[in-house]
This record gives structure tokens, C-alpha cells and sequence, in this order.
């Protein structure tokens, strides 16, 4: 993303990583009498940065967050607690506060904050309207607009995050974003591996659309996207752009059939055997996309489809993988919960399948 401001503000925050940080498991002469590995309890020490990200310079986008070591698919790239939290005024009749009615509670939040944080907020990139170009004193709003996160356990306030802020966005995106009420940060993980030097992406957008619907819904970020989705020549942007529209049309085909009754005709077995077919599609599509953040419901969607044709191994096999994702981004969440309760139900059908099976042979 395109970042206008003068390089000297911005040089504060670049981080020049130590490299790897070297990490001491003490020797202990007593085993662990309860179930807490060495390496998380208090006595493990490190030395140098945890850190596995670095700002600097990214081609074209002014400044990018570039991976300082190897990293798989959910490692915590970031966790950060918002420096400003607001809580918006509550809508009236329907209608929503001017976003202006929030610029003197944000204000007083910013007074508050430390210069360190203070020049972080003021170094973040803001997509300014024309009014707002004109007028240097007003640039608080518009980095709140361009940079703020929902968050909060009801998701009804704004949260900034400078350093998350830092990362570019791309329409095949190497990392999400998530939430974690309980600890009140916004965790920022890797979905799929990344390597060393290779610069970490997000979406600031549903990607589930074509190039065209993408590049105006970034313009009111005031850039053109020119990641690996937005630069393919022309037959291979209309099969791409084929490919997203499939996949939204097959999360929303299969909505309505994702319960876990079996189907009792013939008929319905042979469609709830050709869906089997359809979400094996589906998840072919999103990893050809190169979209792993659509790759959690597609598991499901597979681990439902297998259900319901009482294919209880498949079924359970696809239901881990769900679950597997889910739980590297937040073991609370409700799609965690259910993914770990499907998982359990189809591993119980599956054992009483091999017993009635093992009756029978015996
Ligand atoms: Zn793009």
C-alpha cells in the first residue's frame, strides 16, 4: 500500500531484527510433577528478539513487514494490544454517528499516549479525501479511518494497531488477523508457510470477488493492488476471476445443506454423494487461488459432505483438519468449539462402524 509520508517520520519504527533468538531450557533435577513442559514454564529463558518480522522499505507500497525467519502455517507473526481503543457513540434510530462525532474521543485517547505511541499512530499511512488533503491539522481521523480495526468482545469498538497497520495488503494474502478477546490483543498468524525475507500480507477486503470489484473497493485506500492476483495476463485473470466467483457461489450453494441428516432416496444419496465431489472441488479451487483463509469452512463444508454419505473416516479426517485451523487462531471461538465437538461425534460413528463391522465378521 502506497504510503505518503516523509521517510524521516517513518525511520523511527523500522526494527532491525537480531536474528534468531537463542533460547536456554534449564537442566531441571527434579522431573515436572504436573503436565507443564520446560520450555513454557518460568525458568525458560531467551535471550535476543522473539521478533520474526521486520518494517522496511517494500517495492512500490512504501513501507512493508518482511519475514526475518522461516515460518508455518499458524505461527503467531504479531500480537498486539491496541494503543487507542473508542468506543463509538451508539447508533440512534437506526442511524450511525458522522464519523466526525468520533474525532473528539479520539482525540482525547490520543492525548493520552506516550510520544513513542504517538508518532507510531502519526507515522500510519491515511487515505485523505480532497477536503482533508488541504487541511494538514486534521490528520488523526483519517489514520483512525484507514487503519482501525473492530474489536471488543461485542466487536462494537475500534481499535489501533500500529504495527499491524504496517502490513500491506495482498488478494492472496500469507496471514490473517484475529481478535483474541481474552487476552485483548490482535493476533496476526501465518496461514500458510512464508519464508525468510518474503513480505507479509493481509486483505483489507472480502477477496472472494473479481480483480475489477477489488481494485474499487481498495481505491478508498487510495492505492492499486499489484500482488500475484492483480498483475496475470489476461486469460489467466478471467480464470482466476472464474475461480473466486465459483468459490462464492459454492460457500453459498452449500449453505443451505449442511445439516448432518442422512439422505434416505436414492436420488438424495446421489446428490449428497456429488456434493462430496462438489467440496473436494471447492477446497481444489481456494488452494489453486492460493486463499487459505477460506480453507477452515471448506474443510468443514468436505467433513459434512462426507457425514451425510456416512463416510465416517473422511468425515472425521476433514473435520481435524477444520479444527486444526480454527484452533491455531482462537481456541475459544465458536467455530473452534463446534469443529472439536464435530470432530468427537464423527470419531464415535466412525468406532461404532468398525465395531458393528467387526460383529458381523466375527
Ligand atoms: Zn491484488
Amino acid at each position: 500500500m502506497s504510503k505518503t509520508l516523509p521517510f524521516t517520520l517513518l525511520s523511527f519504527s523500522w526494527t532491525v531484527l537480531a536474528s534468531w533468538p537463542t533460547c536456554i531450557v534449564p537442566i531441571t533435577s527434579t522431573p515436572y510433577s504436573y503436565e507443564v513442559p520446560s520450555w513454557l514454564s518460568l525458568n525458560y529463558s531467551c535471550t535476543g528478539s522473539p521478533q520474526v518480522w521486520e518494517a522496511r522499505p517494500s517495492r512500490g507500497k512504501g513501507i512493508g513487514v518482511f519475514a526475518t525467519r522461516p515460518l508455518d502455517p499458524g505461527d503467531i507473526i504479531l500480537a498486539e494490544l491496541p494503543v487507542i481503543i473508542i468506543e463509538p457513540p451508539l447508533i440512534r434510530d437506526g442511524v450511525a454517528y458522522p464519523l466526525t462525532s468520533v474525532e473528539p474521543l479520539l482525540q482525547a485517547a490520543f492525548d493520552t499516549l506516550s510520544e513513542e505511541h504517538k508518532s507510531a499512530v502519526l507515522s500510519l499511512h491515511a487515505h485523505l479525501t480532497p477536503e482533508e488533503a488541504s487541511d494538514t491539522e486534521t490528520r488523526l481521523l483519517p489514520i483512525f479511518r484507514s487503519n482501525a480495526y473492530l474489536v471488543g468482545s461485542l466487536m462494537s469498538e475500534f481499535g489501533l494497531f500500529p504495527k499491524g497497520a504496517r502490513i500491506n495488503h495482498s488478494c492472496r494474502p500469507n496471514s490473517n488477523q484475529v481478535w483474541i478477546d481474552k487476552t485483548g490483543k490482535r493476533v496476526v498468524r501465518a496461514i500458510r508457510r512464508i519464508e525468510e525475507g518474503e513480505e507479509i500480507s493481509a486483505t483489507y477486503l472480502p477477496l472472494l470477488q473479481s480483480r475489477k470489484e477489488r481494485q474499487r473497493a481498495l481505491s478508498q485506500y487510495g492505492f492499486k493492488c499489484t500482488c500475484s492476483a492483480c498483475v496475470l495476463g489476461k486469460a489467466e485473470q478471467e480464470a482466476s476471476d472464474k475461480r473466486r466467483n465459483d468459490i462464492r457461489l459454492a460457500f453459498h450453494d452449500f449453505e443451505p445443506h449442511l445439516s448432518l441428516s442422512v439422505p434416505q432416496s436414492v436420488a438424495d444419496k446421489r446428490k449428497a454423494q456429488m456434493n462430496v465431489e462438489a467440496s473436494m472441488q471447492l477446497v481444489k479451487l481456494l488452494e489453486e487461488e492460493e486463499l487459505s483463509d477460506y480453507l477452515a469452512p471448506a474443510y468443514r463444508i468436505v467433513a459434512l459432505s462426507f457425514a451425510r454419505i456416512e463416510r465416517w473416516d473422511q468425515a472425521t479426517i476433514w473435520a481435524h483438519k477444520s479444527y486444526n485451523l480454527r484452533l491455531a487462531e482462537n481456541e475459544d471461538a465458536e467455530g473452534t468449539l463446534e469443529m472439536a465437538a464435530l470432530t468427537s461425534q464423527f470419531i464415535s460413528s466412525w468406532n461404532e462402524e468398525l465395531y458393528n463391522k467387526s460383529k458381523q465378521q466375527g
